[in-house]
């Protein structure tokens, strides 16, 4: 059995503060064999967690998340940079490289879902920091639209890199192939809200954006407010 965990950030992304080396060593610790690191817009996260991981066992994927016109696309695999946002044109470019293409959290921000699911190669059914009932509409997208599922954590903290564990019937390596084809089991846990609204919180502060700042704080005061209010009225 080997042990996976995809769709993960770090401070290479807008909303993380995460180390690659970090990483390495809390995978390594959990005995995650191979992790797919796939930060916003950019390689540079995935390809540093990379050299961090080349004196160990850990073997890491390269992959990004591009934000483009009809939503986030998820590419592995990966060598260069794309440089297209349109939709369509990134999952090709994925394709041409080799990488294969995952369309994650499809109902959170997407537009022309069904035509996106069929696509990409894979579907991503469970994301840790998705409401379970937009994850329940992706299982069906899926089924729908006949592509292999896959599951992604979604980390943007260190200790949420396994909320999303995927054990593949397989000594490895962890190839495109594998991925697609090998029988697979899920080990899932949902990540809270309050981490989910901290990301923000990150997001606000390394974009130096004191009103997204200011809103966030204000809402995660106000919702534990009447969280309190509500334990001891
Ligand atoms: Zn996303
Ligand atoms: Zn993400």
């Amino acid at each position: 059995m080997l042990r996976a965990a995809f769709h993960i950030h770090t401070h290479h992304s807008y909303d993380s503060f995460t180390r690659p080396q970090w990483l390495v060593d809390r995978a390594i610790r959990l005995g995650i064999d191979s992790l797919a690191v796939t930060d916003h817009d950019t390689l540079a996260g995935a390809l540093e967690t990379k050299r961090c991981a080349t004196q160990t066992k850990l073997n890491v994927i390269v992959g990004v998340e591009y934000a483009t016109d009809l939503g986030d696309i998820i590419g592995l695999f990966l060598h260069e940079e794309i440089q297209s946002r349109h939709a369509f044109e990134v999952i090709d470019a994925i394709r041409r490289q080799g990488g294969l293409s995952i369309l994650p959290h499809p109902f959170h921000h997407h537009k022309q879902v069904e035509d996106l699911a069929q696509n990409v190669d894979m579907i991503e059914v469970f994301n840790a920091r998705i409401r379970p009932d937009r994850n329940e509409k992706a299982v069906a997208l899926a089924a729908w639209a006949k592509k292999p599922a896959i599951i992604g954590s979604d980390a943007h903290f260190l200790n949420e890199i396994d909320n999303a564990i995927i054990y593949f019937d397989t000594s490895g390596p962890l190839t495109k192939d594998v991925i697609l084809q090998t029988a697979q089991q899920w080990k899932v846990t949902y990540t809270s809200v309050f981490k989910t609204q901290c990301s923000q919180l990150v997001k606000g502060f390394k974009k130096r954006d004191p009103i997204l700042l200011r809103r966030q704080l204000y809402t995660m005061l106000a919702e534990n407010a009447i969280k309190l209010k509500n334990k001891f009225v």
